[in-house]
């Protein structure tokens, strides 16, 4: 529980949430994880894969860098991830299934298993 067996949480993704101007209308983006070790940790490739021990150690690498940082550099952060092009999800770039497992929960149009979606 906050303030008793740890002192606060932070939400990375409040960090790296960008607002923008799109057609006069403002958005607000947010990023996976693997987009914001990608584009803002140097010496991180693209074959950033998603294992727990890594992400927790990526992530307090980021709140380090990051959590304190200035206005001036998170705008240039966010500069960045506006500016960089995320990779295709993993169930994207196995066309939504995976040995035989569906992976389009969020994706109707190529659900294979016939199970709920998981839009709603
Ligand atoms: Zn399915």
């Amino acid at each position: 529980m906050e303030g008793i067996d740890f002192k606060r949480s932070i939400d990375l993704a409040n960090i790296f949430t960008v607002t923008s101007t799109y057609k006069g209308k403002e958005q607000k983006s947010t990023y996976a994880l693997q987009h914001v070790v990608q584009t803002l940790l140097p010496g991180k490739g693209k074959n950033v894969v998603h294992l727990a021990s890594d992400d927790a150690l990526n992530s307090m690498k980021l709140y380090n860098q990051y959590g304190n940082a200035s206005d001036s550099v998170l705008k240039q952060a966010h500069n960045k991830l506006l500016k960089s092009k995320p990779q295709p999800s993993w169930a994207k770039r196995h066309d939504y299934c995976y040995e035989d497992v569906c992976l389009a929960g969020y994706y109707e149009a190529k659900c294979r298993c016939g199970q709920p979606s998981l839009k709603n």
